[in-house]
């Protein structure tokens, strides 16, 4: 109920953010070269990336703590580029973003209401209204010390929506959890921006993480973004190598179609797959390893190079005709192979993504 009620008082008019064209060099590095994206109204997009693709400096551009060499940032459509951060109304939390570690929670949370001249019975309705949804009424007393990691960070989320900031953006909140922790975090984050419609971007080199969480996920490397799609559209239809490697467990072969729906692989084994490429067309093919069966209209039969048991799941390498090498993910059931026996599987055309 006191949840309920706090959330009534917190709903906000969130924004469409809209960068086009955003540029970003430190010296030889081009931490951004020319990144375009638009997050909707009420919105969790992730950045997804390996270490300096350039999420967080995309996050500055965003913030204004950085400003880009080139394009624009807008804001429902008005641009912001040169305004100062301070002007911004975007809440923010980071993977270490201290707590002042002096003050109380309440009075942590309060700032930046203090910041913004917000009256006093104001600020005391305020703060107990997001204390209250993260949890945390009752604490307010407390210094940051007192609180766990977890609780800490949920103090961090508290003062990043108390003053209902526009945008909200985080930049690998739990990097710093335990995963278990980081998992419940995780689905309170989701619930809460969710119940507040707050438009958000979320940073992580984690990709269970950028599954578990977004609407849809932004994959980055070298400074631009490889696609941006939703879940399981990334997941399932990624857009090329780079996307497919980086987000799950892959096999990546490369060749050419080279008739209606089949594809001659370098090393000379066809597949069948279900494509509309033309003829000659050079093409990637991706099979998740938990796409494969007993059966299926491409047979592969190979030798066990390796063995691991996952509880629900065995993970298999197979060495296969052709040089052929496969990861592949069985139900754990009866005894783990051992190296050297034989094992057959077959994957259908229509679980075989082409690119
Ligand atoms: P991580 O996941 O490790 O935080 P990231 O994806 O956030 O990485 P950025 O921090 O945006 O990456 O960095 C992108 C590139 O820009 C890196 O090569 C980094 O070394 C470089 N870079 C970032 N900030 C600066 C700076 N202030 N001066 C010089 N180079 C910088």
């Amino acid at each position: 109920m006191e949840r309920l009620d706090a959330e009534k008082g917190m709903k906000q008019e969130s924004a469409e953010l809209l960068i086009e064209g955003a540029g970003k060099r430190f010296g030889e590095v081009a931490a951004l070269d020319g990144v375009s994206l638009q997050v909707a109204r009420g919105e969790l997009l992730t950045i997804l990336g390996p270490s300096g693709s350039g999420k967080t400096t995309l996050l500055k551009v965003v913030a204004g703590f950085e400003k880009p060499d080139t394009g624009s940032v807008k804001i429902d459509g008005v641009e912001i580029t040169a305004l100062p951060p301070a002007r911004r109304d975007i809440g923010m939390v980071f993977q270490n973003y201290a707590l002042f570690p002096h003050l109380t929670v309440e009075r942590n949370v309060a700032f930046p209401l203090e910041m913004r001249n917000v009256a006093k019975p104001e600020i005391v309705r305020r703060v107990a209204d997001a204390l209250a949804l993260v949890e945390l009424a009752g604490y307010g007393q407390r210094l940051p010390r007192q609180l766990s990691g977890g609780q800490q960070q949920r103090v961090a989320l508290a003062r990043a929506i108390v003053f209902n900031p526009r945008l909200l953006l985080l930049d690998e909140p739990f990097g710093a959890l335990d995963r278990k922790l980081r998992e419940t975090m995780q689905l309170e984050v989701r619930r809460l921006q969710r119940r507040l419609g707050l438009t958000t971007i979320f940073i992580t080199h984690d990709q269970e993480e950028a599954l578990v969480l977004s609407d849809r996920i932004a994959v980055m490397n070298k400074g631009t973004i490889q696609q941006i799609a939703t879940t399981t559209e990334i997941y399932e239809r990624p857009a090329n190598d780079f996307v497919a490697d980086f987000v799950g467990e892959s096999n990546i072969f490369h060749g050419a179609m080279s008739g209606p729906g089949t594809v001659a692989l370098e090393g000379g084994r066809t597949l069948q797959v279900k494509s509309d490429k033309p003829a000659g067309a050079k093409v990637g093919v991706l099979m998740r390893p938990e796409r494969f069966a007993s059966g299926g209209a491409n047979a592969f039969a190979g030798e066990v190079i390796e063995a691991v048991y996952l509880g629900t799941s065995f993970k298999l390498r197979l060495a296969c005709e052709g040089g052929l090498e496969l990861l592949v993910r069985q139900p754990a059931r009866g005894a783990l192979p051992a190296p050297g026996t034989r094992v057959a599987v077959g994957i259908d055309p229509d679980a075989i993504h082409v690119f």
